[in-house]
């Protein structure tokens, strides 16, 4: 029992982030993170000035980064709001929409903060079943009081919604915000931003940790029509309004304008990840169709935990979520074809001994 927590506190179970290990060196496929450093131009502008700077604020408006993201996203700078990775996003998204009486809805299988940020801030919150492929059925967030959160492309599975049903979920829930999570969007998928023009409900996140190679520097983002994003303001400039530092914030600008250094990324992992799925399936793998830079398998022959723990003793690190629809399965991220080699043949050593 801790002596000072406070009691509203008391049952509160913290995320757990995946392992990131100290003791020897991995071939680490277990938080997707990028295998590719960030482009040139991020190091040349850390290096250029900004270090001089730190000793001052930085502009809490973040005019240029915001404007440039707003460029990139077809929006105006008054869209974008910006956070401490997009985990600081979410969490001011359920701060600011939902309370004791206005909940949260998202799906059982999905990404492990939603239901911490719930709890921590005593949202009722309900886990709609995906379909036994782990599909999401449009019909479970038609009609509800709740702000819907939905990862699109969702995690762990890769599984993604066309924007047609995400669209049809906006105009069911005209009085509820909805959350589009786009933490992978970059590898395949189609963004839902351009409609925030159009629903004044639709909040979408996204992050530089995954695609731009980022996950160190902390940044993500937000979009939504003016008045959802005044509505976060308040409650980035309650909380720290200086969210973003200086590096991280000047980081963001280059790599906004090395935009095709990154989609050259994009394109290899994708490339990685149709080339891995296609010869684990030839292993026996079951795979879900993954939109995101990594796999969701499972081996017929060996359950996820004895798997997780057959690898890792091997030296390759992976994902295993031990919940009763997931511990089947394994989340791999893809990395550079190198790793994903040496991960072929762990499997087929440990498949076959
Ligand atoms: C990785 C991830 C995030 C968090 O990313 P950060 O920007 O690093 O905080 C959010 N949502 C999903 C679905 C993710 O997989």
């Amino acid at each position: 029992m801790s002596r000072f927590l406070s009691d509203r506190f008391a049952s509160l179970e913290a995320y757990v982030p995946g392992e990131q290990p100290q003791d020897m060196q991995y071939i680490k496929l277990n938080t997707n993170e990028s295998p590719y450093p960030p482009s040139p131009s991020v190091r040349r502008r850390l290096m250029d000035g900004e270090i001089e700077a730190l000793q001052l604020y930085p502009n809490p408006d973040y005019t240029r980064l915001r404007q440039l993201l707003a460029d990139a996203c077809g929006v105006g700078r008054e869209n974008i709001l910006l956070g401490n990775g997009s985990d600081e996003v979410l969490s001011m998204a359920f701060l600011a929409f939902c309370d004791g009486t206005h909940g949260a809805v998202f799906p059982d299988v999905t990404y492990g903060f939603y239901p911490v940020f719930a709890r921590l801030y005593g949202i009722p919150f309900r886990e709609q079943p995906l379909r036994e492929d782990f599909t999401v059925d449009p019909a479970d967030y038609m009609k509800n009081d709740a702000m819907v959160v939905l990862a699109n492309p969702n995690a762990p599975t890769g599984l993604s919604l066309p924007l047609e049903t995400v669209e049809a979920i906006l105009r069911a829930n005209p009085d509820r915000v909805v959350v589009v999570d786009e933490a992978y969007v970059d590898f395949g998928g189609v963004s839902a931003a351009p409609l925030t023009a159009k629903y004044d409900n639709l909040l979408v996140v996204q992050t530089f940790s995954k695609s731009r190679s980022m996950a160190g520097a902390r940044l993500g983002f937000g979009v939504a029509c003016r008045c959802l994003i005044e509505d976060l303001e308040k409650m980035r400039y309650s909380i720290n309004p200086y969210n973003i530092n200086r590096l991280t914030a000047a980081a963001g600008e280059a790599a906004l304008e090395d935009a095709a250094y990154y989609q050259d990324n994009c394109r290899r992992i994708m490339q990685t990840r149709e080339d891995t799925a296609r010869a684990m399936a030839a292993m026996g793998f079951t795979l879900t169709r993954s939109q995101g830079n990594f796999l969701f398998a499972r081996h017929p022959k060996t359950g996820g935990g004895e798997l997780y723990q057959a690898l890792r003793d091997r030296g390759v690190l992976v994902r295993w979520f031990n919940r009763p629809r997931t511990a089947d399965w394994l989340r791999i991220t893809v990395g550079t074809p190198e790793q994903m080699d040496a991960l072929l043949q762990t499997l087929k050593q440990i498949l076959e001994g």
